[in-house]
C-alpha cells in the first residue's frame, strides 16, 4: 500500500487527511520530513524517503495528533514522540499477530484441523481395504 492510498485517519472522531508531500516542501523549507497540523487536520510525510521512513514519520506525525487530541492540547515534546513514536513501529512491525489481535480479536477458538483429520483418518481406517 502506498502512503497516497491511505485513508484519512480517525483519531478521537477526528479525520486526520494524511497528505504525501511530492515537492519536498517540508525539507526545503523547514528541513523537515514530516508535520502534523491541528488546526487543519493534516498529518504531512514526505514521500522522497525511503518507504519505511515515510511509515514511521507517519506514525510519529500521528502520535503528535494522539498528543494534541487525547493530552488536551498538552503537546509532548520531539523527544517523546520519537521515542514513542519509534517503539511502537518497532512493536508493530515485528508482531503481526498483536496487530491481528488488536484490530480483530476473536472469542472463537482457532480451527484445530488435527482433530478433523484424526477424525476422517479414524473412519477410513475402520473401513474394508480396497479389493
Ligand atoms: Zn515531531
Amino acid at each position: 500500500m502506498r502512503l497516497d492510498e491511505l485513508q484519512p485517519i480517525i483519531v478521537a472522531g477526528l479525520d486526520y487527511a494524511v497528505i504525501p508531500d511530492y515537492n519536498n516542501k517540508l525539507i526545503q523549507e523547514k528541513n523537515r520530513v514530516g508535520e502534523h497540523n491541528q488546526i487543519q487536520l493534516t498529518l504531512e510525510v514526505c514521500v522522497d524517503i525511503p518507504l519505511l521512513l515515510q511509515a514511521q514519520t507517519l506514525l510519529h506525525e500521528l502520535f503528535h495528533a494522539i498528543g494534541a487530541v487525547y493530552m488536551e492540547g498538552r503537546l509532548l515534546d520531539e523527544v517523546d514522540v520519537a521515542a514513542l513514536s519509534q517503539g511502537f513501529f518497532q512493536v508493530l512491525r515485528d508482531n503481526p499477530d498483536l496487530v491481528e489481535f488488536l484490530t480483530n480479536p476473536t472469542v472463537e477458538p482457532a480451527n484445530d484441523y488435527t482433530e478433523v483429520l484424526a477424525s476422517t483418518l479414524g473412519d477410513l481406517s475402520t473401513e474394508e481395504p480396497c479389493s
